[in-house]
């Protein structure tokens, strides 16, 4: 059975993984990774056998406690283990996995996922299916799991993962160790490693570091000067930050867009223009922390519930610190949505069209005609008691809809249907060619003492940006 319907090769239905233990040795100077994972989790179903997802490396021992007559084989992307006795529904597993090679992106319908080795250090883009590049795991998002990493790695090097990292020097090389408190989709693991500089700041509640090539300094501190405001923003509208810190890595490297991982938001330097210019990028990948890493997917379909509320949350960055108000936007974006060919559903688009534009802009879209219709204070309302009802969980559209209609009181499925179900883009609410609602920084922000950040008297122009997962 098929554990998720967009990504039939990925994931094992009959497993629930609870925690991943990872012990890795890499050398960047010959791009070489040896370790150990410790899986440990239940059957969901009776079973004798197990499938792991690892790709592009070679297991050289399984070791499943309990069970010293099991076996396994290896496949180009699956690691299947077969019990000596069928297990039952809710018995726990506990397998150790012995494991090695040259690490790389394996090949995609959504480009190169994975562990990729940059010119001088490492960066893993795993969304959807790359977390399979470096370690063994059931990859799919709804299988959330506790993750520890201890990686071994020469002393030049910063590594980063998101989690809070103690370092000590073991003969002559330096052991990192990680141990995020919040449970993790595997697409949402990573590694980063580089000679980087680091830029400790306070954000809202929580503290950050800013990672960076030495040379990008200025760069850099000028472009993510308003992290904090939009941090406070953020908490105070979708509810307190769900992680332990929040990291940003600026990679030496230009990336084709920039993306999301637990804790951590990762730019290439092409991002980074020192005149604010891809702030929207910016604003996008700190709110997947509320929108996706910490209320997750638990199928790859709902993907909208990830991009559809980053890219509002764009909008709402925009509105609070003085650029074109969210209503405005919309207001652009349906214009033009006009004019594109109406043939995908946002709630379901199929695996080809996970990250077409349309899912994130008409997911927008659909939240702006929730926000008009229920008021400023039931929709943030709504969206404070989504990031606090399925925090560090996984959750559906369907559950979005009733949560929304509950905490507003307002019968929502009805005016959501035709934004998210229907291919053709329904005809724009009138209440939206009315009066325009007073900005977010009057209506909202200012009552709950959020200060608007200074200096932004002019709206932001679009630039040109690429687009973002
Ligand atoms: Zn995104």
């Amino acid at each position: 059975m098929s554990a998720d319907d967009y990504t039939p090769h990925s994931g094992d239905a009959a497993l629930e993984v609870s925690s991943y233990d990872l012990d890795l040795d890499y050398k960047p100077s010959t791009n070489r990774l040896t370790g150990t994972a410790v899986i440990r989790g239940s059957f969901r179903q009776v079973t004798r056998t197990m499938s792991l997802d690892l790709v592009g490396l070679a297991v050289s021992k399984v070791k499943v406690a309990g069970d010293a007559r099991a076996t396994f084989t290896q496949s180009d992307r699956k690691v299947k283990i077969s019990l000596s006795t069928e297990c039952e529904r809710g018995e726990q597993f506990e397998i150790t996995i012995s494991y090695g090679g040259s690490p790389r992106p394996r090949r995609t319908r959504w480009g190169a996922l994975g562990w990729e080795e940059l010119e001088d250090g490492v960066l893993v883009a795993s969304q959807p299916t790359g977390a399979a590049t470096w370690f063994p795991c059931n990859d799919v998002p709804r299988d959330k799991a506790r993750h520890t990493l201890v990686l071994t790695t020469d002393p030049l090097y910063t590594v980063a993962t998101g989690a809070p990292a103690t370092r000590r020097q073991a003969k002559g090389r330096s052991v990192w160790t990680f141990t995020p408190a919040a449970p993790m989709a595997t697409y949402l693991s990573t590694v980063q490693i580089g000679r980087y500089a680091r830029t400790d700041v306070r954000l809202g509640s929580t503290t950050g570091t800013i990672l960076y090539p030495p040379l990008l300094q200025e760069r850099v501190s000028r472009d993510f000067a308003d992290l904090d405001a939009m941090m406070r923003t953020y908490e105070t509208l979708f509810g307190p930050y769900p992680f332990e810190r929040y990291t940003v890595v600026v990679t030496p490297d230009d990336l084709e867009i920039p993306l999301e991982a637990q804790a951590m938001g990762i730019f290439g330097a092409n991002h980074i223009d020192g005149n604010g210019g891809l702030e929207r990028l910016i604003a996008h990948e700190l709110a997947h922390q509320w929108f996706g890493n910490s209320v997750g997917l638990a199928q790859w379909r709902d993907i909208w519930l990830n991009e559809g509320f980053a890219c509002y949350a764009e909008w709402i960055w925009s509105e609070a610190s003085a650029g074109p108000t969210a209503h405005r936007k919309a207001l652009a974006h349906y214009a033009r949505m006009l004019t594109e060919s109406q043939d995908l559903v946002v709630s379901d688009p199929g695996p080809d069209a996970m990250f077409d534009d349309r899912v994130y802009k008409r997911g927008a879209l659909a939240l702006h005609a929730v926000r008009v219709a229920v008021g400023d204070d039931a929709f943030f309302a709504i969206l404070r008691a989504w990031t606090r009802r399925f925090a560090h969980a996984t959750a559906t559209t369907p559950d979005f809809i009733a949560l929304a209609e509950r905490v507003s009181g307002v019968a929502l499925a009805e005016l959501l249907h035709p934004w998210l179900d229907r291919p053709e883009l329904p005809p724009m609410p009138d209440a939206w060619s009315r009066d325009e609602p007073a900005p977010l920084t009057e209506a909202i922000l200012l009552p709950r003492g959020i200060s608007q950040p200074d200096g932004r008297e002019q709206p932001r122009q679009g630039a040109t940006a690429p687009d973002q997962r």
